[in-house]
């Protein structure tokens, strides 16, 4: 469970996130759609805990900077930044001895094989395409099995098949209870995956809607979408 309270983020002077309160409940898949400079990946870097902000995040009833949220957050960046000097396979161990996993070996294996890594597990992350540094973020993420999965961007520069296999686990970790966040500039890539929907636009969410609400409404979530954030901005109204 993710509960996000008043969450307020600045850049000096400009509000890259202004009030946000929302809360994404266990098993449940929530987007942050919205796009590019809405907030989102400042969202869900201070939902990472790699940002300073106001407000309050908590993780599973845990403050998101405790030890014990960051024991079951697994968070992949919109940029991969693997260790140059580490193969995958080390990318692996490294993840797996800093949150003392046991019996993990057959699970990375599975994970690397299904992101189709085996045949460059020796290979050093510097020596790697960025879309295969992005599978090894994907795959150093689910390792720990987290209760909170973070994706920034996550469709972005991945191959076809890596795609499909991504859209598999994660409808195999929200089975298993864990609280999923996308963000994305493209709601059509998330399709079939999203529980529940924020728009995002200047910082703010406009919108909510529950998969519920808008197959009962018939609502058109595109059309919604652009009407938000397509409508002038009341800064541009200013100019
Ligand atoms: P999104 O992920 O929706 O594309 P971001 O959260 O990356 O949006 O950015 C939101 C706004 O905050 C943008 O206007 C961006 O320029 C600004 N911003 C992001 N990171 C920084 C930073 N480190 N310093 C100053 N402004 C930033």
């Amino acid at each position: 469970m993710l509960n996000v309270s008043h969450l307020t983020k600045k850049y000096h002077r400009f509000i890259a996130n202004d009030n946000l309160t929302f809360t994404v409940a266990d098993g449940e898949t929530a987007v942050l759609a919205g796009p590019n400079g809405a907030g989102k990946s400042t969202a869900i870097k201070c939902i990472a805990g790699l940002l300073r902000f106001d407000g309050e995040i908590e993780i599973c009833g845990f403050k998101n900077k405790s030890i014990q949220a960051k024991q079951i957050l697994g968070y992949v960046p919109e940029i991969p930044a693997p260790f140059d000097l580490l193969t995958v396979w080390e990318h692996m161990e490294f993840i797996a001895r800093a949150y003392r996993l046991e019996n993990w070996e057959d699970r990375a294996k599975q994970l690397m094989h299904r992101m189709e890594l085996t045949d460059k597990k020796d290979k050093l992350g510097k020596e790697l395409s960025k879309g295969m540094q992005q599978k090894i973020s994907i795959c150093c993420a689910m390792l720990i099995e987290p209760k909170i999965l973070l994706f920034d961007e996550p469709l972005v520069g991945l191959d076809p098949h890596a795609i499909k296999e991504l859209k598999l686990m994660l409808g195999e970790a929200k089975e298993k209870g864990t609280t999923i966040i996308i963000s994305t500039h493209m709601l059509d890539s998330v399709e079939g995956v999203w529980d529940r929907v924020f728009i995002m636009m200047n910082g703010r969410i406009e919108a909510e809607r529950s998969r519920k609400q808008v197959e009962d409404s018939g609502e058109n979530l595109e059309e919604l979408f652009f009407s938000i954030t397509e409508r002038p901005s009341e800064k541009e109204g200013e100019k």
